[in-house]
């Protein structure tokens, strides 16, 4: 209302937006509570996924299709209730001090601990087929100390044997990075940071429930802006999931991974509703990036139009950073749209760096190159280092290069 007032007393003063407050506002929307990590666990993705629709029909992005969903399903691991533990009588915070592995299964009791380290491993395999376990031993697994590979191999392996008779207690060192699983095991299997315990602990308590979600429906989201010339299509993409909540407490906000890809992917889609590009821009939102690069997968399987008729693809994931400038993956095999790159961002003096990287499987573009699309994934580099963790957030997430690194993609684009 406030606005439409401005609007009508002083007509050509009006307030516009830089990039960087457009992206700061998507972020916080993306990675507030209301979305729930964007996961599985309340339906999060699904509240994204409708996110992104509502942005496209504000912003005139047509789907491509009948719809703009594309749905199809996965199967995926989730905690959607209670994940709680305690270590002689201490209670550990869900998400900072202690996670479940993404393939942890339920578990509630008390415990007593078993300890399996480099003083007794691997000997200790054998003394586990005869040992006859009562129901109230929780093993815990100290890998410091083990340095040979083949060895260290066999020790992650036994996590899940071992799983089977009871819960397993992992050591993280420093920092949790958390994932989607697709299976359960027979029992809980938590990771805690090495200060909580030691091994003058007398019992371990344990509250988690697992849900294995067989045919869960997600969606990838998928729009267009139609170009002057719509022989051709470039591709804009980004995922808008991430990890979601691992009980009903504790959420991973996602902020930089991919709140802010998202934003960016937004900001571009607002851009060319006012600014018609050269060739049609297809903008797709992908789900399930987080649980091994699936919905992605699922489109280049099940293409809305061919393949071949992508000219490229530019994927955004982690655009809320940029004190380093950028790293742009596949940039060996597309040496003349690298140097184009390089050239706009040096004439312009946009970014610190853009930097090299060869082909690697670590986001969306991945299935695309593996067809033989042309694509880059492009990722900011330097700044607040929290990733798949519960610090990403969107109060500490800067966007620093967020205007020119907006600036610098849509010149390469019209370059293309
Ligand atoms: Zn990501």
């Amino acid at each position: 209302m406030r606005f439409l007032i401005l609007f009508l007393v002083t007509p050509f003063i009006f307030y516009s937006q830089t990039p960087q407050e457009f992206g700061k506002e998507i972020v916080k929307t993306l990675a507030s509570p209301e979305f729930y990590g964007r996961g599985y666990v309340n339906d999060g993705s699904k509240i994204a996924a409708d996110f992104v629709v509502k942005k496209f029909k504000e912003y005139g992005v047509k789907p491509y299709g009948n719809d703009y969903k594309q749905p199809f399903n996965i199967t995926v691991n989730t905690f959607p209730t209670v994940v709680e533990m305690t270590i002689d009588g201490k209670v550990l915070e869900t998400g900072k001090d202690f996670v479940v592995s993404p393939i942890s299964g339920s578990c509630k009791g008390e415990y007593i601990p078993f300890w399996i380290d480099s003083t007794n491993f691997p000997k200790v395999i054998d003394d586990l087929k005869s040992m006859r376990m009562n129901g109230t031993t929780a093993f815990i697994m100290d890998k410091k100390g083990i340095t040979n590979k083949d060895t260290l191999a066999l020790f992650n392996e036994l996590k899940y044997y071992l799983s089977t008779l009871g819960p397993v207690v992992t050591i993280e060192e420093e920092k949790f990075t958390w994932s989607v699983g697709h299976q359960e095991a027979p029992n809980a299997i938590v990771a805690v940071l090495r200060k909580y315990i030691s091994k003058s602990i007398k019992k371990l308590t344990f509250k988690i429930e697992n849900k294995l979600e067989e045919n869960y429906e997600l969606a990838n989201v998928i729009g267009v802006i139609e170009g002057k010339c719509k022989k051709k299509n470039i591709v804009i993409s980004s995922h808008y999931d991430h990890l979601g909540m691992m009980g009903q407490q504790t959420y991973f906000p996602g902020a930089n991974d991919n709140g802010s890809g998202t934003a960016m992917f937004l900001y571009l889609a607002k851009y060319y509703s006012t600014h018609k590009p050269k060739y049609n821009i297809v903008f797709m939102s992908f789900a399930a990036e987080e649980a091994g690069i699936l919905g992605s997968k699922y489109y280049t399987e099940n293409p809305i139009f061919p393949l071949e008729d992508i000219k490229f693809l530019v994927n955004l994931d982690l655009a809320g950073t940029g004190e380093e400038g950028i790293t742009v993956v596949n940039a060996t095999l597309h040496k003349k749209e690298f140097k184009k790159l390089g050239k706009l961002n040096l004439k312009n003096n946009y970014l610190e760096k853009v930097k090299l990287r060869g082909p690697a499987a670590n986001s969306d573009h991945y299935f695309f190159t593996k067809k033989g699309v042309p694509a880059f994934f492009i990722y900011t580099n330097g700044g607040i280092k929290a990733y798949h963790d519960v610090y990403d957030k969107s109060e500490t997430l800067p966007l620093t290069e967020f205007n020119d690194y907006s600036k610098l993609l849509i010149a390469f684009i019209k370059k293309l």
